[in-house]
């Protein structure tokens, strides 16, 4: 008798922990019937165990995913082993509202998900329990974290005046790009040019004219790439270009193009009117070329060349 009492009491506390515990649980049977649906279930879902129960889960929640959930029910009471299913490899089974928004994070309910065989003393499995974990604080951290961490990637590669690849980050993107060309053997070239009397410019408008001018040539030069090029800002005003598959023929035309639109634009600063140059060099990758550095090193060569013959003009590495 003792022990009669003793059990249901204990079955009383186990019932009322089932109740209050902050994880959803739910008891299928192998037609998929609720058996078993808690007081989290209830809140989060806006639906009353008494009217769930021995219903098809799947009538009354036809957003579920069918074929995967019936499949991994049935590898469960197959295997009669526990599976698990995170956030990250399906963000929730339920769909509930996040009870918690604050601003800018999810509005729905991550989960994590178990499920387990509830095995009898005779050794049959005739039912499943369902545990859904709310994991929505983890998973807008994680994601929060994600999104910084992208962010500071993008800054740490970036050059704060004119949003081109910065000098660290386009050396590297040409390292990449002088090692793949020489497994390929294909052709690319490397661009650099510099602005013409510049110091002058700061001289006469003064150094944020200056600036004004190096962000409209940026945008210039921008607006010439394809979307294999790469650009960065190689010094104060001086810019690199990695002309992806063009030999040196095909850059030349790219500079002189670029520059006709340098030529004829105008930077506006203070109501005064600022027209500047460029001069461009120009080196085409060789197979015996050393490594990046010396393809940089040819480039600024040949834009040295077309310094000194007079500037506002392309001139070509030559071929030997
Ligand atoms: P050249 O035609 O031979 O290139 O003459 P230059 O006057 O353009 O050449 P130089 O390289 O001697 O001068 C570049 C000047 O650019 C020196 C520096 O004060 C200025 N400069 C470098 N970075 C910046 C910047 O971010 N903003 C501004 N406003 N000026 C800069
Ligand atoms: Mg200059
Ligand atoms: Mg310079």
């Amino acid at each position: 008798m003792d022990q009669a009492i003793d059990q249901i009491k204990e079955f009383h506390w186990l019932m009322d922990m089932i109740q209050t515990i902050e994880v959803g649980l739910v008891v299928l049977d192998a037609d998929f019937n609720v058996r078993v649906w808690n007081s989290f279930m209830e809140s989060h879902s806006g639906i009353d165990a008494l009217n769930l129960r021995d219903e098809n889960i799947f009538e009354h929640f036809p957003d579920l995913p069918e074929t995967w959930l019936r499949h991994k029910v049935n590898t469960v009471f197959t295997l009669k082993t526990r599976s698990f299913m995170t956030w990250e490899q399906r963000p929730y089974l339920f769909r509930f509202r996040n009870d918690r928004p604050i601003t800018g994070t999810e509005s729905v309910m991550f989960q994590n998900i178990t499920i387990s065989p509830l095995v009898s003393v005779d050794g049959s499995v005739s039912h499943v329990v369902i545990m859904v974990y709310d994991v929505t604080s983890i998973a807008t951290n994680r994601k929060a974290l994600e999104h910084a961490n992208d962010e500071l990637a993008v800054l740490s590669r970036t050059d704060s005046l004119t949003q081109l690849n910065n000098r660290g980050h386009w050396e590297e993107r040409l390292v990449e790009e002088f090692s793949r060309i020489k497994r390929y053997c294909e052709t690319s070239s490397v661009v650099m040019f510099d602005i013409d009397h510049f110091k002058n410019v700061n001289d006469t408008y003064g150094h944020p004219a200056g600036d004004e001018v190096i962000r409209t040539v940026s945008g210039l030069l921008r607006e010439s790439l394809r979307e294999s090029d790469v650009a960065g800002r190689y010094g104060g005003e001086e810019f690199g270009i990695i002309l992806t598959n063009t030999d040196a023929e095909a850059a030349f035309v790219f500079c002189e193009r670029l520059r006709g639109r340098i030529e004829a634009s105008c930077v506006l600063h203070e109501g005064r009117e600022i027209n500047i140059t460029v001069s461009f060099g120009v080196s085409e990758f060789k197979h015996d070329t050393e490594d990046h550095q010396a393809w940089i090193e040819q480039a600024d060569q040949a834009l040295y060349a077309a310094k000194e013959s007079g500037r506002n003009q392309t001139w070509v590495h030559a071929k030997v």
